[in-house]
């Protein structure tokens, strides 16, 4: 049995946006504190009980970090490797680097994945021309080719119509180490949001059902139409996953889903070493958020329950959606949360809102 931190004790956090910002909110009825490290103050500064901006390469000043709080997370998964080992040599890192290791590299991630024997997109790397040769006879000439670093919200890809658009695609990538994906035919796209203990207990949030806007996370509605076998297969999935990965922590595993009727109804597209946006419903629909579960599980508490006691759709408000809060505010049976953010730019994610409705 692991030792939970007391109340008092104070998780550091590597990343200061958002999802810093809510897991620090919601470390406080724990009477827990956050304290935060990123390179540039964010929405999680406004609300954590310390911070500090440093950069993500400064070792010296990560361990100095690391060294005043009793646990280290992080809640984005490009934090770099060496920062994770500099906090590692001084505090527990949780979950452990080697799951940002995975997740930072999606030829990486989709080996792993694909290693443990869950479906995943059918890919090629591709890093040079004669790669790309290889890469349109493994996967055909339709495909999204996606750099292997660095991307999120559809950034950094290039979808592919025919052979001859492979080529000026990589151009376009800066000829980036890359993976060629095949297309999916998917009827839609679910997550599961998994949390698992030090002592490697697991527990599953029900599965949204996602839509995206522009590459965007657009909504997120809960329950999703899903058979009862399917869900418990994708959770299934995620738990090994999390497991194989040793994970402490709330893990966000995006999923394809193909119909009742595929040979392969469940494929993975992407994992998350985080709190995930398509969770971002469990602070209004369930009695313990993602963001609670994830820091009671890196502090080494009992896991909270998972259950969802409302029906619920999880919209974000991007850029200028964030214009109409006054509206929102005042919508019944919408929860609004801001995330503090200075400017609207177009494909920012400024808040979102959970329209909630008793459970059916
Ligand atoms: P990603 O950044 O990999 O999550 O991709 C962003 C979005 O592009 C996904 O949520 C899907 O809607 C779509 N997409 C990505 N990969 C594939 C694929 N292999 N087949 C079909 N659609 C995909």
């Amino acid at each position: 049995m692991t030792t939970a931190l007391p109340p008092g004790s104070t998780i550091g956090i590597l990343g200061g946006g958002q999802l810093g910002r809510m897991l620090s909110l919601a470390a406080a009825p724990l009477g827990l504190k956050c304290h935060i490290y990123s390179d540039v103050p964010g929405p999680a500064f406004d609300v954590a009980a310390a911070s500090t901006v440093g950069a993500y390469e400064d070792t010296a000043k990560i361990r100095a970090f690391a060294e005043s709080v009793d646990v280290v997370t992080y809640e984005f998964e490009n934090v770099p490797l060496e920062a994770a080992a500099a906090a590692e040599a001084m505090t527990p890192v949780r979950p452990g680097p080697k799951a940002l290791a995975v997740a930072q590299d999606r030829l990486e991630e989709k080996t792993f994945i694909r290693g443990i024997g869950i479906p995943v997109a059918p890919f090629a790397p591709v890093d040079s021309d004669a790669s790309l040769e290889a890469a349109i006879h493994a996967i055909g000439e339709t495909g999204i080719l996606k750099t292997c670093r660095l991307g999120y919200d559809g950034k950094g890809q290039v979808r592919i119509k025919s052979a001859s658009e492979l080529k000026p695609a990589f151009e376009s990538l800066k000829r980036a180490p890359c993976v060629l994906e095949g297309l999916v035919p998917f009827a839609y796209e679910v997550s599961v949001l998994v949390v698992r203990s030090i002592s490697g207990e697991v527990r599953f949030y029900d599965l949204p059902l996602n839509t995206h806007k522009n590459g965007i996370l657009d909504t997120s509605t809960v329950p999703s139409p899903i058979s009862e076998t399917h869900a418990a297969r994708a959770k299934e999935m995620a738990a090994a996953i999390a497991t194989a990965l040793g994970y402490v922590g709330v893990l966000g595993v995006e999923m394809f889903y193909l119909g009742p009727d595929a040979a392969e109804p469940l494929v993975v597209n992407e994992i998350a070493p985080r709190v995930h946006n398509s969770g971002h419903w469990t602070m209004d629909a369930c009695l313990v958020s993602q963001f609670e579960n994830h820091i009671r599980a890196v502090a080494g508490w009992p896991l909270g329950p998972t259950g969802r006691h409302s029906d619920v759709t999880m919209t974000n408000l991007i850029g200028e959606d964030v214009d109409a809060w006054q509206a929102l505010a005042a919508e019944p049976g919408a929860a609004l949360h801001l995330y503090g953010k200075p400017e609207a730019r177009p494909g920012r994610k400024m808040g979102h809102v959970n329209r909630v409705k008793p459970r059916s």
